[in-house]
């Protein structure tokens, strides 16, 4: 059968036995998930998740980048129309891997990555493209660097072992502007 047609008839299993139309738009659990677009490293599948329970923003590495940027910007208004603004009590999770593509992109094509990134060429080894332990802390840390996200996040980053299959807490959890956010409701 052709890939896309057992797509459909699995989707229609899933609408009989797997489909809840009381889910709601924002996640259940609070949290929003950063990760890579390497079909090993679905946070549905590694981490087990539940229909509903977190946002999943996959791109290339799980990097933090100005278009990674930009959706989290649409994200804050989506969810404040929503009715509730994403922030203080929630989760940020940056979830890097070993083996990573992006390491072949490193290699081959450096330039294509520094404008991916939003940096200058001579730039792109300050973001340790082929360390994921590295590179998840320097993301952590320009998402807490950055004044445009709502304070109040508990930001973590994590490394999932593709040979293991097991995560590595790179960067505990830890509040994003704890001091700006003290006081505030928000
Ligand atoms: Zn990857």
């Amino acid at each position: 059968m052709d890939f896309l047609e057992t797509l459909a008839s699995r989707n229609v299993e899933f609408a009989k036995t797997g489909f809840n139309a009381d889910l709601k738009m924002l996640p259940s659990r609070r949290t929003m998930i950063i990760g890579c677009v390497d079909p090993r490293v679905d946070p549905m599948d590694v981490l087990k998740l539940e229909p509903g329970e977190t946002a999943v923003i996959r791109n290339v590495g799980g990097r933090v980048n100005p278009a990674l940027l930009e959706t989290m910007a649409i994200l804050g208004t989506v969810s404040r129309a929503a009715g509730e603004a994403v922030g203080a009590g929630w989760n940020l999770v940056v979830l890097q891997h070993t083996d990573c593509g992006i390491n072949g992109c490193y290699r081959h094509a450096p330039k294509l990555l520094s404008k991916y990134m939003g940096v200058s060429d001579d730039k792109l080894d300050d973001l340790a493209i082929t360390d994921p332990y590295k590179a998840v802390a320097i993301d952590v840390a320009a998402l807490n660097a950055n004044p445009n996200l709502p304070g109040g996040f508990a930001v973590t980053g994590l490394v999932y072992d593709v040979k293991t299959g097991l995560l590595e807490t790179v960067v505990p959890p830890t509040v994003l502007r704890h001091e700006l956010t003290q006081g505030r409701s928000t």
